[in-house]
Order: C-alpha cells, then structure tokens, then sequence
C-alpha cells in the first residue's frame, strides 16, 4: 500500500480556493483526490476548480457561506451528491478580525466564532455518517499558533483555534471505533490574502516573523501539501487528536 496514495477517494475542502487551503487542495488533487472546494466566492471558485483540474482527476466549486448552518450541511450533501462519498474533511475557512477586546462587538465576536469553529463542527456533524456508513474517514482542521499561544488584538480568532484544537480531541476520542481520525494543524505566519495586510499595516511585523521563526522565513501554501496528503490518507491511520504545528519551528522558540 502506498501511504500517500488518494486515488479513489473525495476531499472537501473549506475555503479551498485560496491561500492555505488551495495549498492543501493542490495536494490532495496531485494524490489522486478529487476535491470540492468550498467558498464564498464563486471566482475564487472557479480559478481554483480550473487549477486543480489539471492536477488530478477533478474538482467541483460550491458556493457557500459557512458561517451559516444550512450552508455547511447542503455543502457536505452536494458534495456527497456530484461525487457520491466523502473521504476528507478539511475544516479550513477562516477569518481575522484585528482589533482589542473592548471593542468587539457581540455580533463581531459571533462572526469570527460560527465561521472558524461552528462551521467546523457542522462541517463534521454532516460528514460523519457518511464516512462511518464507508468505513472511516479523515477529519482535519485548521487551527492557528494562537490555538496556543495569546494576543492582544485576536481574542475571537484565538478562542475559535483553541477551541478547534479541543474539538479535534474531542472528536477523535468520540468517532475512533469509526474508524475517523481528525486531526489538526496548527500553520505559523503564513503568506496569504489574509495576513497580507497585517504585513504591510503592522509596523515591523514582516522583520518580527523573520527573526522569530527558527525557518527564517514566511510559510506558503505550498508548505501544507504534505501534510495534507498525509492526514487526509491511509498514511495516518494510527495518528488522531493531534494539533501539528507546521509554523517552521516559531512556537519551540524561547
Ligand atoms: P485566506 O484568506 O487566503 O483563506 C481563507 C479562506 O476561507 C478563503 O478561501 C475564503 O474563501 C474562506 N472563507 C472565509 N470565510 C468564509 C465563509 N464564511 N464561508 C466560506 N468560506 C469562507 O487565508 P489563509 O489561507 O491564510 O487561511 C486559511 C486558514 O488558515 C484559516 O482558517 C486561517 O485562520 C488559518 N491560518 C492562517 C494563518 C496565516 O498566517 N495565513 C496562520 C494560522 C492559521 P471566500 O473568500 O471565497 O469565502
């Protein structure tokens, strides 16, 4: 059996179609996957579905808005539906809101939470009687370095990463005599649309990220194909619960 070998089986990918999750989609597809990705936009979409078309054996786009409940269970079935299974869970969509506590409003910090955390657990909830009635499955999420660590300017984006670590080990606990390993990734700074503007606005953060990552370096999407293909494949089935920190060595920095 070749561990990295996908052939045959469907991924979902939450906000598949840029940045970290087109990464991880890439490599899914190059296995042998074929992946629905997921987002709002149906541009994004489409670039990504044409993208990974030429990489593996297809991919479809579903447009959806994740922070809503309907959209995560219709996403699950219309996936099951154009590809009739469902492998791979990949609970990638996210979003960031840079701003202090005290100014949070509750419809803010409700945002941020149902997108990153809720979602992935709806997400899940859907998938799993289908990945049961197949005989197992892979669950992974994406959490963050603030799934450990603190910062004052992303309290709702740290409480989301954090929780999505405990629902990864919850998960696990609960689904392994499924046979459904869920599992987490934990990406450092990451050169992506959604930090693009921080390195630009944030004084000093492009040097701070440089000399605090052991790497030396931003990552790229690129640097989540691997892990991808190795959480979403028959390669870890004796890993579950764990949060994997792919930040190029910025957390085990005293
Ligand atoms: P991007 O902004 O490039 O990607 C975010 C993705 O999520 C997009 O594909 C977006 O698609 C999708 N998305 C956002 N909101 C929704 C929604 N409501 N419904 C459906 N899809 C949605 O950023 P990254 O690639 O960097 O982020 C991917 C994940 O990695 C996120 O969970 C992020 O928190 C995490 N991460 C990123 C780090 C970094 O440094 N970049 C560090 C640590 C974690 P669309 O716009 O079409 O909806």
């Amino acid at each position: 059996m070749n561990p990295f070998d996908l052939s045959g089986r469907v991924a979902i990918v939450t906000g598949g179609n840029g940045g970290i999750g087109l990464g991880m989609a890439r490599g899914l597809a190059r296995a042998g996957a074929r992946i629905v990705v997921a987002g709002r936009n149906a541009a994004k979409n489409q670039a990504a579905v044409a993208e990974l078309e030429t990489l593996g054996p297809g991919a479809i786009g579903i447009e959806v808005d994740l922070s809503r409940e309907d959209d995560c269970r219709s996403l699950v079935a219309r996936g099951v539906e154009a590809f009739g299974r469902l492998d791979i869970l990949v609970n990638n969509a996210g979003i960031a809101l840079r701003k202090p506590p005290q100014d949070y409003t509750s419809a803010e910090w409700h945002r941020v939470l149902d997108t990153n955390l809720t979602s992935a657990f709806l997400c899940s909830h859907a998938a799993y009687p289908h990945m049961k009635a197949a005989g197992g499955g892979k669950i992974v999420s994406i959490g963050s370095i603030l799934s450990l660590m603190g910062a004052p300017f992303a309290v709702a984006y740290a409480a989301s990463k954090g929780g999505l670590v405990q629902m990864t080990r919850a998960l696990a606990t609960a689904w392994a005599a499924d046979n459904i390993q869920v599992n987490a990734i934990l990406p450092g700074w990451i050169d992506t649309d959604l930090t693009r503007s921080a390195r630009v606005e944030v004084d000093g953060l492009d040097a701070r990220v440089r000399s605090r990552t052991p790497c030396g370096r931003w990552g790229t999407p690129n640097d989540f194909e691997a892990i991808a293909v190795l959480l979403g494949g028959p390669g870890s089935q004796f890993i579950t619960g764990a949060a994997i920190p792919v930040d190029g060595g910025y957390t085990i920095q005293a």
